[in-house]
This record gives structure tokens, C-alpha cells and sequence, in this order.
């Protein structure tokens, strides 16, 4: 249902992605991880665009793009692609001036124009979903982190994307905060939410993910069910890795 393929990203002079290619089914999680610099983000954010490959293409559904060095890729063939995903940050990034429903219905009433009560009946409805129904009308700095983090999960779906992407979703939280957001993310999961997570925590990747993609230095050194990269890796890289980690 997603593809990525072949993608290159380069800064400057230096080459992040060396030609990643991707599968992704509809209804499975599929985690990144590997080191730090590996290139895990700079992938997530070329699956909504945040950053535009060097080249490649993307494909979320029948949708796909190309893109070739120097090209221009137009704004709303980004938008038309970006606008199936919703993104999960380290650090929640909510609108700090907005409640927290109405960090949910903001895409709903900007982008989508739903009307304001539809959207929030659909806000109340996540909110609930993520157990922060309680907090509907909170700001956001009187929220701990974890609570962020549900609420900015509710605001990512809001839109029905076709793929949740996160980034590090627990990495800013103390492991029982954490665990609120677990919680959260497997029942997704359970709910067959296609997601895509960059993680360097292997507890939340092995309970929640059906496939492993391991990125080290731009590119995917080895890729499998969940179960068999972390019980029995073949590259003697990403077994150095999960020891390290275990
Ligand atoms: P990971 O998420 O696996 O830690 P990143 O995708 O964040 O890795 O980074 C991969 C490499 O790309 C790193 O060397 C990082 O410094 C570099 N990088 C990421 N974003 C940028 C940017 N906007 N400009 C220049 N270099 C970047
Ligand atoms: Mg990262």
C-alpha cells in the first residue's frame, strides 16, 4: 500500500539515503530503527514530504510521485500526498495557544472545512479513544508528556490518514509516561493501523511491530518480521546492534 523506492536524500554533500526501498502493507507496523544518524527520520519525513527526496518515488495508495534531482515537485502534488498521513514528533509539537480539542479539530476546520461541531464530535470521539477525554479543554503545558503525546496521537488521526508515521514517540518521556503511549499505539496497532515508527526503543518496537526495517549509515542493512530480525538477525551489523541494546 505505501512504497518507497529507491529513495536518495541529499544536504549538501552529504548522501542520508543511499537508495532506500520500502514495502509496506496495509494494517502493519513497521519499525525503523538502527543508530543515531542512521537516516530513520529523514525517511519518515520523505513518507509526508517534510523533506523532498533527492530521488525516487513514493507511493501511498494509487498516488505516487517521482522525483528526480533539480526538479521542481509542485505544492499540491506534496499536499495531495502529505494530507494521507499523519505525523507523531519526539517533543508533541501541540499548538500551544489551542485546548486540546482543538488541537484535534484543527485540520479538520482549516484543511478539510468541516464544519465546527462535526469536527468536534469526531475531536471528542479520538480523545476519548486515546483516554484523554477528560482533559478536552486542558492547555497544552498543563498536560505532562504523556498526555501531550495522546493528545498530538488524536490530532495525527483527526484527518483519517491512511498512515500514521512516528517519530520517536516515546523517546521525551520517563518510561511510565512512556508506557501511556504504548498503551496507545498497540491498541492501534491491534486495530490494524497501518503506522510507520522510527524508534530506538526495542521493548516498544518488538511489542508492537510486525516488521523490522534496519537503517544504518542511508541504508537498509536487513528487513523482516519482527519476531525474526530481533530473535535471529542475519547481518552481523544489526546483531551487534540489538546486543548492544539488550
Ligand atoms: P536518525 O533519525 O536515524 O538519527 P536522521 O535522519 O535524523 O537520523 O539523520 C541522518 C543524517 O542526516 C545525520 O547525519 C544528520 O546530521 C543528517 N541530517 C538530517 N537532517 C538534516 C538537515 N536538515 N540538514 C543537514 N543534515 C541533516
Ligand atoms: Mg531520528
Amino acid at each position: 500500500m505505501i512504497g518507497l523506492e529507491n529513495i536518495e536524500k541529499q544536504f549538501g554533500d552529504l548522501m542520508v539515503l543511499k537508495g532506500v526501498s520500502v514495502a509496506i502493507r496495509e494494517g502493519t507496523v513497521t519499525a525503523l530503527v538502527g543508530p543515531s544518524g542512521g537516516g530513520k527520520s529523514t525517511l519518515l519525513r520523505c513518507i509526508n514530504l517534510l523533506e523532498i527526496p533527492t530521488s525516487g518515488a513514493v507511493r501511498i495508495g494509487n498516488d505516487r510521485l517521482e522525483f528526480h534531482p533539480g526538479q521542481k515537485v509542485t505544492t499540491a502534488a506534496i499536499q495531495r500526498l502529505r494530507r494521507q498521513t499523519g505525523m507523531v514528533f519526539q517533543n508533541f509539537q501541540l499548538f500551544p495557544h489551542r485546548t486540546a480539542i482543538e488541537n484535534v479539530m484543527e485540520a479538520l476546520t482549516t484543511v478539510l472545512k468541516w464544519p465546527e461541531a462535526k469536527a468536534r464530535e469526531r475531536a471528542a470521539a479520538l480523545l476519548e479513544k486515546v483516554g484523554m477525554a477528560h482533559k478536552a479543554d486542558a492547555w497544552p503545558a498543563t498536560l505532562s508528556g504523556g498526555q501531550q503525546q495522546r493528545v498530538a496521537i488524536a490530532r495525527a488521526l483527526a484527518p483519517s490518514p491512511k498512515v500514521l508515521l512516528c517519530d520517536e514517540p516515546t523517546s521525551a518521556l520517563d518510561p511510565e509516561l512512556a508506557q501511556e503511549v504504548v498503551d496507545v499505539l498497540s491498541d492501534l496497532a491491534r486495530e490494524g493501523t497501518t503506522m510507520v515508527m522510527a524508534t530506538h526503543d526495542l521493548r516498544l518496537a518488538s511489542s508492537i511491530a510486525n516488521e523490522v526495517v534496519f537503517l544504518d549509515a542511508g541504508l537498509v542493512v536487513e528487513t523482516g518480521p519482527a519476531r525474526e530480525v530481533f530473535d535471529n538477525p542475519q547481518r552481523e551489523r544489526t546483531k551487534r546492534f540489538i546486543t548492544t541494546l539488550t
